[in-house]
């Protein structure tokens, strides 16, 4: 099914994965989809190293998350390493599974590509968008930024190139993770000025390592409220573990209270804190 029918019908609640690079953290991954498939998600999503890294990887948790434990799944796809041959054979893949939901990426450039390795066919994730659209028929998802992006700290220019995305074709976007609703309630308003009207799924992510969270912000300009870091700094892992559910707890009630129209995890593999915050939502 599209994702974008699912989210069409109901306020949606999803997980993102990442394919595990050791074994060991495989049987990581198994344990925490299937502790998290007991809440129903309506899609699961699975993430793509930026230069094509992870290919076989995500295409093989994609094949296993949709047939092994039966999830209606996303492929993240990033485009800055790539050619029109890449991205083709990769949604073959798809195709062959029955796999019509991607979430169309730029990717960040890894620090160890050659410069040359960089894709002239694809600059920016808009372009991917286009050639998803001409090429296929796939329910498209983008990326987007309450905060703004790294690169381009003009929100302005932020949401032209936003709804660019959304007027080549893609379905939805979902945000960068925040701890700040009001970043999310302003971005909201932003982008129905702009003429955004596609739906915008929040990302979540309850803090369990604040100085993880903290290194992690920092790179990618997302606010982490003094409050939490003065609370958690020092704390064990249990207290930390308990904060955070806290505070995402929170965090998420008052998004849904005010309508949004999608929850997305970012669980890093793990089911424990995602699985308490769901119990003390719903
Ligand atoms: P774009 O939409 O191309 O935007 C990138 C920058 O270029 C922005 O600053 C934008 O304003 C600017 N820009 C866009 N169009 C133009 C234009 N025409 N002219 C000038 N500037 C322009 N990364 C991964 O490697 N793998 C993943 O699986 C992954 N999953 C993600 C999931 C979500 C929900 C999010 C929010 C991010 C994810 N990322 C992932 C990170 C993402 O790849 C980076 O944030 C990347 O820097 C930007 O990707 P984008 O698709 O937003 O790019």
């Amino acid at each position: 099914m599209k994702i974008i029918d699912i989210i069409n019908s109901k306020r949606t609640i999803s997980f993102e994965f990442f394919p595990p690079k050791k074994e060991e953290a495989e049987s990581v991954l198994f344990d925490t989809i299937s502790q998290l498939k007991k809440f129903d998600p309506d899609f699961v999503s699975v993430t793509y190293g930026a230069g094509g890294s992870t290919t076989e990887k995500t295409v093989e948790w994609i094949r296993r998350t949709r047939i092994d434990y039966g999830l209606e799944v996303m492929m993240h796809l990033t485009c800055i390493a790539a050619t029109g041959e890449v991205i083709e054979s990769v949604t073959s893949e798809l195709d062959s599974i029955g796999v019509k939901n991607i979430l169309a990426l730029r990717g960040d450039i890894p620090q160890d590509m050659n410069p040359e390795d960089i894709s002239r066919e694809f600059e920016y994730a808009s372009d991917l968008v286009k050639f998803l659209k001409k090429n296929g028929d796939y329910s498209i998802g983008v990326a987007c930024y309450p905060e703004g992006h790294i690169q381009t700290r003009n929100i302005d220019k932020e949401l032209e190139h936003l709804k660019l995305k959304q007027d080549l074709g893609a379905d939805f976007a979902i945000t960068q993770l925040f701890f700040v609703n009001d970043y999310y309630y302003r971005f909201l308003e932003k982008c129905e000025k702009a003429g955004i009207t596609m739906p915008i799924i929040a990302g979540v992510m309850p803090i369990t390592n604040i100085s993880q969270v903290i290194r992690f912000t920092q790179m990618c300009g997302v606010e982490v409220p003094s409050a939490i870091i003065s609370e958690m700094e020092g704390k064990g892992e249990d207290d930390m573990f308990s904060l955070g559910v806290d505070y995402a707890v929170k965090q998420c009630e008052c998004l849904w209270k005010s309508g949004v129209r999608g929850l997305h995890f970012y669980t890093l593999n793990r089911s424990g804190a995602t699985e308490e915050v769901l119990k003390r939502l719903f």
